[in-house]
């Protein structure tokens, strides 16, 4: 394996076969960015992909969000540490029994794979929330959820650049912000994402990763797009 990169950029990759993904990923080097993988591509292609990109040296981000019983889960995230991926995540809502079992997993691996938590997801409202029986702002139920992923001894959370400096204020700067809905400048569209920050602002504001999918994946010239996010966060040494 090459050498482990050290850059806050995640690029989703999220292509819907192996063969788009890896002419992208051909494009590039494992010093450009970090990847990640949702359930689409992950469910398309299985883990022979992931091993493919961790064997060129790629920290990989599996992005599958687990949510089950605690030993389902536990040994979720200890078959993603035995694929070798840098991060994996959870959902919040399966409660700390479930978070300390994925967090002892990867624990008793040593394989050193983080552990980030997904608080509420940013497509769900106050509305959303009563329908499911919870009388509570989005912001506050994250926060709540944020403090037992904490508690659990998570490495972090998936949050908007937007709520990433009161997390770090709260949690302190090593419990990492992990944040999607990024939007640059340059960038004419929003797509589906509401609320976005550029990727100066998040980081700014107290991000420690930015996922960035469809600004770098959708571009004309995807590695040109990517090299522009780099140099306006100084990454492009
Ligand atoms: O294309 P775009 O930059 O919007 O991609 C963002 C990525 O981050 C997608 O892979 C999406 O699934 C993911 N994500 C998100 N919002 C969350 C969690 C993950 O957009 N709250």
């Amino acid at each position: 394996m090459s050498r482990k990169p050290s850059t806050r950029i995640i690029v989703a990759l999220d292509y819907a076969d192996q063969r788009s993904a890896l002419d992208f990923v051909d494009q590039l080097s494992p010093d450009k960015c970090k990847l990640k993988v949702g359930k689409e591509l992950f469910t398309r292609t299985g883990p022979e992909l992931i091993k493919r990109l961790v064997d060129r040296g790629y920290e990989v981000f599996l992005d599958l969000k687990f949510h089950d019983i605690p030993n389902t889960v536990a040994a979720a995230v200890l078959a993603c540490a035995d694929l070798g991926v840098w991060m994996v995540n959870v959902h919040c809502f399966g409660g700390s029994k479930m978070l300390q079992a994925a967090r002892r997993a990867l624990d008793d691996h040593g394989g050193g794979t983080l552990l980030t938590g997904v608080t509420v997801l940013t497509s769900l409202n106050h509305n959303d929330l009563l329908e499911i029986g919870l009388d509570r702002e989005p912001g506050e139920q994250a926060l709540l959820l944020a403090r037992l992923a904490k508690e659990a001894g998570l490495d972090g959370i998936v949050c908007s650049g937007r709520e990433a400096g009161v997390i770090k204020d709260q949690f302190g700067d090593d419990f990492l912000r992990v944040t999607p809905g990024i939007r640059p400048n340059d960038y004419a569209t929003k797509d589906d994402q509401a609320r976005t920050l550029t990727p100066k602002q998040a980081l700014s504001q107290g991000s420690s990763y930015l996922v960035i999918g469809r600004p770098v994946t959708g571009a004309s010239n995807p590695i040109d797009a990517l090299l522009a996010i780099k140099k306006e966060i100084g990454e492009d040494s």
